[in-house]
């Protein structure tokens, strides 16, 4: 597919990269394959981010390319792939920028499609690309829909089934999340919270023939937490509300009682029921006063004001063209 883009344009790839050394260099060939006959400047912002392997030495040798600019951010440490997300925004220079995974599951040639849209659709200024049908164990799709459903339900920003990081901005966009400088990025709801008109386009993911997920059932559920204190105060008020109820519960109890005792001999409540009671209560309170406590180690990490990532070096590597010389 040709597409031509009008006036030359750049384009910025931001690409997280964790313990991904056999992808890295499979990654720059698709991305020479796509963008080769194509007009327009691209520079690709790799972020190693704390990888054990030999990542950063693969990112190196892309140096001697000569056919994108090529930059490099080496994390002090594993800071997640949201760190990486946003440190790699940070350097981008292009009038489109796209988030990619370098595992090569969401292939580059799937960029010309988005650039396409935004090209011939001056109203949009995002494309995402979401997974109609997910290749995962039953499982965890559903807790997945699942997710979806109530953080829509309780945040204001819209969420939207499937929809993954294989996204492309203009540049005010990302110019609008860079100004959230929030520490505990949850970067999906960061980019449907910045607004703009998002165009949403199914994609199947490929299966990853190297390295493997970092990402297991644990650690997708605090993501999921995360993504829920993150956009939402709604769990506070569980709080709220069960102690509205409990209350009213207790009053209609007290008034039953106290006709009993006036008007019936006493009817003293067993051992069990009050144990019951207690209990419920005494885990609910638990319950809220463990809620409160996520919310509040939030405003504690906040207010500590850490950097979001630490770079230990960037490696910038001056612009040619994409033309094979
Ligand atoms: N990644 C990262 N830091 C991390 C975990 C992942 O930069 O701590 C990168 C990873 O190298 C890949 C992308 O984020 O390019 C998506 O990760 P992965 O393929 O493990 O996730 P999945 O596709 O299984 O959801
Ligand atoms: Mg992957």
């Amino acid at each position: 597919m040709v597409i031509l883009l009008e006036n030359t344009k750049k384009i910025s790839l931001v690409v997280p990269c964790h313990n991904e050394q056999e992808n890295i260099s499979l990654f720059y060939e698709e991305c020479k394959k796509t963008f080769i006959n194509m007009d327009v400047l691209v520079e690709i912002v790799f972020v190693d981010d704390g990888s054990r392997d030999n990542t950063i030495d693969e990112l190196r040798k892309l140096e001697a390319e000569k056919n994108f600019e090529i930059k490099i951010i080496n994390f002090s440490r594993n800071f997640g792939k949201e760190a990486a997300m946003y440190a790699g925004l940070k350097r981008t220079t292009g009038d489109y920028v796209v988030i990619i995974d370098a595992d090569l599951q969401q292939r580059p040639e799937l960029i010309l499609k988005m650039l396409e849209i935004v090209e011939n659709n001056d109203h949009y200024d995002c494309v995402c690309y979401y997974q109609e049908k997910r290749k995962e164990s039953n499982i965890i799709s559903f807790f997945k829909k699942k997710f979806y459903k109530i953080i829509s339900k309780m945040s204001d920003v819209e969420f939207v089934n499937g929809a993954s990081d294989f996204r492309l901005f203009r540049r005010y966009v990302v110019d609008a999340i860079l100004n959230l400088e929030e520490k505990n990025r949850f970067s999906k709801g960061i980019f449907s919270w910045v607004g703009f008109k998002t165009c949403y386009i199914p994609y199947i993911p490929d299966d990853r023939i190297h390295g493997k997920s970092n990402f297991n059932f644990k650690s997708l559920f605090k993501y999921a937490i995360s993504g829920i204190l993150s956009f939402s105060i709604a769990p506070l008020r569980i709080a709220t509300y069960s102690g509205l109820l409990f209350s009213l519960v207790a009053f209609i109890y007290m008034i039953i009682i106290i006709i009993q005792k006036l008007l019936f001999t006493i009817d003293v409540p067993g051992y069990a029921t009050l144990l019951s009671c207690v209990l419920l209560i005494g885990g609910l309170i638990l319950f809220c006063l463990g809620i409160m406590g996520d919310y509040i180690a939030r405003i504690y990490i906040e207010t500590k004001n850490r950097p979001i990532f630490i770079e230990k070096e960037y490696i910038q590597k001056g612009h040619l063209n994409n033309k094979e010389d």
